[in-house]
């Protein structure tokens, strides 16, 4: 490790304390890729803080001694964004996990940046809430993630991506000032700018969104068309009677054949766009 890396590890493992800091070769190859397993670089040094005022500080202690750092939610991101450096140092959010609050008749949820997606819809869903971003990995991306990704999901058709349902967050700026976002605020639109940065401009370590009612009732319905054209068609035509679907997902002949295969799910014989 080079000189600077190891007295900054040092200075970390003062302030925060050895069980969160990770040096060690082989754990830090845990961090070396996100989704994206093409790319892989093991990060110098891994940092696991529990609080903003932690994240705070070790951005500090990066600015001052000019080090890079990239953040890490959950490390499902298929876009490299949370691919570490090797000269570098990694601010890993999943120790960050509390669900601050469940506001009812604010309809709106406070978490902090590692909460993973699904359980703030588990949260929310004894009081007839849920929160409607729902990437396919959202039983382990985080929130803080989905906020840098802008992620989007089979419901996003209807209620929109992550961006429609931020309403403020909480973010170390790359000085290690910790700022309030809202999208009530007077002036720019920071926090647009900020949702889908991919970390670029901050990190959030605490996040307010937006809960959606559960419906009252869902109609699910499997339609089996000969050709990729002919369904997208039929999709059109659904939303332009104005019937905006909840989710809708389209599989083609080679992901029913992939399907078939592996679960048997019986879809209607000859279904199968090509
Ligand atoms: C099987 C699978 C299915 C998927 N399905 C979808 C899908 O349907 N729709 C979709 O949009 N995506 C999908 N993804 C991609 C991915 O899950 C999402 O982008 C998710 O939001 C990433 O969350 P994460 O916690 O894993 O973030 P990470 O991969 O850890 O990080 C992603 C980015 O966010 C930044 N980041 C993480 N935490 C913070 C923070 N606290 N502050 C600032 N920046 C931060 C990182 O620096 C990086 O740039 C899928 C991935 C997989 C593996």
């Amino acid at each position: 490790m080079e000189p600077e890396l190891e007295a900054l590890a040092r200075r970390l493992n003062a302030s925060l304390g050895p069980e969160r800091i990770i040096t060690d070769a082989v754990r830090l190859r845990t961090y070396e890729c996100d989704g994206l397993t093409n790319h892989r670089c093991t990060p110098a040094l891994v940092v696991l803080p529990d609080t903003a005022e932690q994240v705070a500080a070790v951005v500090r202690e990066c600015a001052a001694a000019g080090v890079p750092y990239v953040a890490r939610g959950s490390g499902t991101g298929l876009s490299g964004g949370a691919l570490p450096r090797a000269d570098g140092v990694l601010i890993v959010t999943s120790r960050m996990r509390r669900i601050l609050e469940i506001d009812v008749p604010g309809q709106r949820a406070v978490v902090e940046p590692g909460v993973i997606n699904l359980d703030v819809t588990r949260a929310a869903r004894p009081y007839g809430y849920y929160f409607a971003p729902d990437p396919s990995s959202q039983q382990i991306c985080s929130v803080g993630g989905n906020v840098a990704e802008n992620s989007g999901g089979a419901h996003c058709l209807k209620y929109g991506f992550t961006a429609h349902h931020v309403l403020a967050c909480e973010v170390v700026t790359p000085d290690g000032e910790l700022v309030e976002l809202s999208a009530d605020g007077p002036g720019y639109d920071l926090l647009g700018v900020f949702v889908g940065a991919e970390g670029t401009l901050g990190i959030t370590t605490k996040i307010t969104v937006r809960l959606t009612r559960v419906p009252e009732t869902v109609q699910t319905l499997l339609a089996a068309f000969g050709s990729i054209e002919a369904g997208g068609t039929a999709v059109s035509a659904i939303i332009g009677a104005g019937v905006v679907p909840a989710a809708i997902e389209m599989m083609d002949a080679l992901s029913i054949e992939a399907a078939e295969a592996a679960v048997r799910c019986e879809y209607p014989p000859g279904a199968g766009a090509c």
